[in-house]
């Protein structure tokens, strides 16, 4: 036999252990695939059975977060955002699929583990500024209120750090009835760091604000995101949101299906320039879903034909069997 040229593949052993092999090397383990990320979404589905039927909200969604980051979710409504966000949340659980957040496997959590979960690692905030805090207790007490195994002292100074980071320290001593929309979420950020989580959840925080509210909100994320180094993930509808974070992430159908990097450069001169690319998805099953407005220009349904070059691939519309 002789030996493989430059750039062809040694042959792979036969029977069974070539397919493993094969196997293997076309997806690599779950414990490779986003190894020390913060949060770890591999190949997650969701099904809901409603009266005898299937909805599929997340669709083998692939996602990975590195810690530290701060990250906006958009997609059209019921694509699956506030599935994803519930499963992180360790209310809901997946079909199939694992996801992994601070190093914990939400699938094996027992019980009293996911309560734990709930308390000490994730730290959510809802759309519903009525469902984020205690109607009766103040800004400050709301806070307080999640703090565990800490003197009342030490609440009470956490509590006050917080709102002040949040630049909400003057409604500390109101009750919600008491604040308005932003501060009423400026608040609920701050209870839902209250335990110094390693995730930040906020589910369209901003839904119910006006713009220059939602502003403000957006701009105590990332501040928090940057004082306390909290991983951030916000689902949000409003544009805006591009201008406080660095990556966007788009759910379409269930699957992650494009990213929106920004990055800031500097010429040397003090002048700085935003820079967005916008990539597609290329998930670990080799999908990738190519957006409506390139394809349809182009006639491009059903089938495609690839044409593979060195550095590309080229995929062109499939005029079909002619007549
Ligand atoms: P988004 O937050 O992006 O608007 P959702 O995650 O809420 O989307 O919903 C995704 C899909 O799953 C939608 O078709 C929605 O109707 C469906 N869905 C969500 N929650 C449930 C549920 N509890 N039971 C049945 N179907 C649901
Ligand atoms: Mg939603």
């Amino acid at each position: 036999m002789t030996a493989p040229a430059a750039g062809q593949r040694e042959p792979r052993p036969a029977g069974l252990a070539g397919l493993r092999a094969e196997a293997a090397a076309a997806a690599p383990s779950a414990a490779e695939y986003g190894a020390g990320a913060m949060i770890a979404c591999d190949q997650v589905v969701r099904i809901y059975a409603v009266g005898g039927t299937d909805i599929q909200a997340l669709q083998g969604l692939d996602l990975l977060v590195a810690e530290g980051e701060l990250t906006a979710i958009v997609g059209a409504s019921g694509s699956g955002k506030s599935t994803l966000m519930n499963i992180l949340a360790g209310l809901d659980v997946p079909t199939a699929g694992s996801v992994r957040v601070a190093g914990r496997d939400l699938a094996a959590l027992g019980a009293r583990e996911r309560i734990a979960y709930r308390r000490e690692v994730v730290g959510f905030v809802w759309q519903e500024t009525s469902r984020n805090l205690l109607p009766r207790l103040t800004a400050a007490q709301n806070v307080m209120m999640p703090v565990s195994g800490a003197s009342r002292t030490a609440r009470a100074r956490r509590a006050r750090d917080l709102l002040g980071l949040l630049g909400v320290a003057h409604v500390g001593e109101r009750r919600p009835d008491g604040m308005s929309g932003g501060e009423q979420q400026r608040t609920a950020i701050a209870v839902a760091l209250a335990n110094r989580p390693a995730v930040l959840l906020a589910d369209e925080p901003t839904g119910e604000l006006d713009s220059a509210t939602a502003a403000d909100v957006f701009a105590a994320l990332r501040a928090v995101n940057i004082e306390l180094g909290v991983t951030i993930l916000v689902v949000t509808h409003d544009p805006a949101v591009s201008c406080y974070v660095s990556r966007t992430v788009e759910i379409r159908d269930g699957r992650t299906s494009a990213e929106t990097w920004r990055q800031v450069t500097a010429d040397g001169r003090g002048n700085t320039t935003r820079h967005a690319t916008e990539y597609a998805v290329l998930d670990r099953a080799g999908r990738l879903q190519l957006p409506r407005e390139m394809t349809e220009p182009l006639g491009m349904r059903d089938l495609v034909r690839l044409d593979p070059e060195p550095d590309h691939i080229g995929i062109w519309p499939e005029p079909g069997p002619s007549p």
